[in-house]
């Protein structure tokens, strides 16, 4: 292992495949005990086996890691970076000391570390093959048109997220029988994908009891009432616009989905922005490339509360930091809200922060 700190002051540790502590292999990432703070009872360690860039989980360690055979162009930069700072360098050919342990491609690793509920699986499977025929549903259903188009937020740029529909008319084909027993709870909803470190998700927003000219608060107290459907459901949670290997150097978190649709519509670049959707935040998810991050969560009680825990984590972890909540008016609490009250100048401070860091 050879600790490299960047120019802006990110710490990353370049490791050798045999360094993995007993490496579980989980589809696209590997998770493996920590060595750096020397977990032995968690696979803190998770790293995308594509890029070679990992994470610890562990909030103490924190590590960022690359795995220099996953990636050696990146590693030999840093660990020539490192050298003409004065640091000594290893050959190439060093190999650390440590037990060899299996190879991480092993058959033998290729089962998963803790799986969900067979419910679980089988219902995100059941989405997952149905997504092509969502998303068509989206393109048709004009109850699903007419919401998004409320929301201000124009079907194509929709599309392009990765956003659908599931109507109950599709759960009730016969030949859909057994997936609409499980995707019972899905119908009617919006769906957009989730991505995490543990794979693909999706969260769903019901349309149920809406109707066009309906007000959003007027829906939100009409779901909240008992016996009718939860507003938001997922499976599993993850954060809607997070694709680990596309992200840009300076992100725009949001809170909501339809906020994230929002900025989307209004010219920001997607590999830019990210929505939480209620994910617990983890400051571990950010690749290396991830310089700024401009945390634009709600103005309310939650928000904020949730916006200086992560301003407190990102600058730890070298990360420069902006705030933009939205402005506490009259005009609403989140970005979509005001959107479609007020229009484009609703983002001008989103536009400002981002110009600034782009600038410094
Ligand atoms: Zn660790």
């Amino acid at each position: 292992m050879v600790t490299v700190v960047t120019r802006q002051g990110r710490r990353i540790e370049i490791i050798y495949q045999s360094e993995l502590c007993d490496p579980l292999n989980m589809g696209e990432y590997v998770r493996a005990y920590c060595h750096i703070h020397g977990s032995d009872h968690q696979r803190s360690l998770s790293i995308n086996k594509k890029t070679g860039w990992g994470h610890c989980f562990n909030a103490a360690c924190d590590a960022t890691v690359l795995v220099a055979e996953w990636n050696p162009p990146v590693a030999e930069r840093l660990l020539r970076a490192r050298y003409q700072t004065g640091a000594p360098v290893p050959p190439a050919y060093y190999q650390p000391p440590e037990k060899k342990l299996p190879p991480v491609y092993q058959p033998v690793l290729l089962h998963p570390l803790k799986t969900p509920p067979k419910w679980q699986r089988d219902e995100l499977a059941a989405l997952l093959s149905l997504s092509r025929q969502m998303r068509a549903a989206l393109v048709h259903s004009k109850q699903a048109r007419a919401y998004l188009y409320e929301r201000g937020i124009p079907l194509e740029v929709a599309l392009t997220a990765g956003v659908s529909y599931l109507p109950s008319a599709m759960l009730n084909m016969p030949e859909l029988q057994e997936k609409g027993g499980i995707l019972r709870r899905w119908a009617d909803r919006i769906i957009f994908p989730l991505t995490s470190p543990a794979g693909k998700g999706y969260i769903g927003r019901s349309l149920c009891h809406w109707q066009p000219g309906m007000d959003e608060n007027t829906h939100k107290s009409l779901l909240d009432q008992p016996k009718r459907p939860r507003r938001w459901i997922t499976n599993p949670a993850g954060w809607f616009g997070y694709d680990i290997d596309h992200l840009s150097g300076c992100l725009i978190l949001v809170e909501g989905a339809f906020d994230r649709l929002t900025l989307l519509s209004a010219g920001f670049p997607a590999a830019g922005v990210i929505a939480l959707v209620g994910t617990a935040t983890q400051a571990d998810w950010y690749p290396h490339q991830v310089k700024a991050v401009i945390l634009a969560l709600d103005a309310d009680d939650g928000g904020k509360e949730a916006t200086s825990r992560l301003a407190c984590r990102l600058t730890q972890t070298g990360i420069c930091v902006r705030l933009c909540p939205p402005l506490q008016d009259k005009w609403g609490k989140d970005w979509n809200e005001r959107w479609h009250r007020i229009g484009p100048q609703s983002v001008w401070p989103i536009y400002e922060a981002y110009a600034e860091l782009w600038g410094a």
